[in-house]
């Protein structure tokens, strides 16, 4: 094996190039820092690039979600199904609302939500279903949608890491009641923190957009500027979870890039698919036919039958060798909180419990350079030569 890299390759990097700095600075100029004219030409981009006549811009995926429940009216007592196999915030929002997120395992081969195990998690107290797009893969939103209108669900999309992903034709995050996009710092285009709902529904987008800040009936930049007024009304108690102008400018600037950062990803995705396919003893993403992936995640599955090291050694090893990675997902149901309040056990999730003991993260991002996957390649490669049984 050739010498280990000496300078940490980090699991994610955003690419933040002149045109962000840019429009930042011209942000910081304009004497608007927060909610206004980006913002809503933020907004306008993005309903326009995803298809939908609705996006509201927001300050995390958390918040959309958040929201998105808030729209459907959720109330305590209710049941939102989640899959296991995500992260905290898709279930959290549910608990918010003194909602209960019914946890549901997910399909061995995309590790999205199995709708197969839909039906028999609905009582008359199901409200929604929140699939998650994982790694950015579409789920099976056919059979998710037929579920969900049989039995008069509504369905929020997480799409996290699906942007930009398509399922026969659409763009995922807008084939549900509305679709939650994050900007977190690690996604596939970041506004450091952010979020967008997205919706074909005007009531939905009206009230997403009226909770967004403080529930008044108006949006505070419009009350100081010369078309604005003083006076506004509390329609509902809301919340504080409007984007910036500042986020928003570089929001724009990312979305300009995002489908050449796809290109990249998918780029990452095939070296690392060509690179393993000999190894028996990792398995590769599987992909469905008609779908377009958005890579956001690259999650190697280690058969632990074939090696002589466990996921949380390999990925030290990882480490040692300057390699960052990390693990998605620790599945909900093996949280404390969940797993204490609802009382589950490992195996009511034999999938979701069975992926997490082998999955690994590697690094998919534009910044890559052949070299670094290059180095990834080399690194796990040379690690499962050195633990096969
Ligand atoms: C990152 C993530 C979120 C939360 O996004 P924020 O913008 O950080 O709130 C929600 N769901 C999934 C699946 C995620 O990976």
């Amino acid at each position: 094996m050739r010498s280990a890299r000496t300078e940490f390759l980090p699991f994610h990097v955003p690419e933040i190039g002149q045109e962000e700095i840019d429009a930042v600075v011209d942000t910081l100029r304009s004497g608007w820092l927060t909610t206004g004219p980006k913002v809503r030409a933020f907004e306008a981009a993005f309903a326009q690039y995803v298809g939908v006549p609705y996006a509201v811009a927001v300050n995390s995926c958390t918040a959309a979600l958040h929201l998105a429940l808030a729209a459907i009216e959720l109330r305590p007592g209710d049941e939102v199904i989640v899959p296991t196999f995500t992260f905290a915030a898709t279930a959290e929002v549910v608990e918010y609302f003194k909602a209960r997120p019914v946890l549901v395992d997910s399909e061995p081969d995309t590790l999205n939500l199995d709708p197969r195990h839909l039906e028999r998690c609905i009582t008359p107290r199901t409200r929604a279903v929140i699939p998650v797009h994982f790694a950015g893969q579409p789920c099976d939103m056919d059979a998710i949608g037929e579920l969900a209108r049989a039995h008069g669900l509504a369905v929020i999309e997480d799409s996290a890491h699906a942007l930009p992903a398509y399922y026969r034709g659409a763009m995922a995050g807008t084939l549900g009641d509305v679709g939650c996009f994050s900007f977190y710092a690690t996604k596939t285009i970041t506004t450091g923190e952010g979020g967008m709902a997205v919706t074909n529904n005007p009531q939905y987008a009206d009230r997403i957009r009226a909770l967004s800040l403080h529930g008044i009936s108006r949006d505070a930049w419009k009350r100081y500027t010369a078309q604005g007024s003083w006076y506004y009304e509390i329609e509902a108690p809301g919340f504080k979870y409007n984007l910036t102008d500042i986020a928003a400018s570089l929001g724009l600037a990312q979305l300009a890039k995002c489908e050449r950062f796809l290109q990249a990803r998918r780029r990452c995705a095939e070296f690392y698919n060509r690179a393993f396919a000999d190894l028996p003893e990792v398995a590769t993403p599987t992909v469905r036919e008609g779908l377009t992936h958005a890579w956001h995640l690259y999650v190697l599955r280690l058969d632990q039958t074939r090696l002589r090291i466990d996921r949380a050694a390999f990925i030290e090893e990882l480490r040692a060798l300057n390699i960052g990675t990390s693990v998605h997902f620790i599945p909900l149901h093996l949280h404390p909180f969940y797993r204490d309040t609802y009382g589950y056990k490992p195996q009511d999730f034999p999938v979701a419990s069975a992926v997490y003991a082998q999955a690994i993260s590697l690094p998919i991002y534009s910044r890559m350079s052949a070299q670094d996957l290059n180095d990834v390649v080399e690194a796990v490669r040379g690690l499962v030569m050195k633990h096969r049984r």
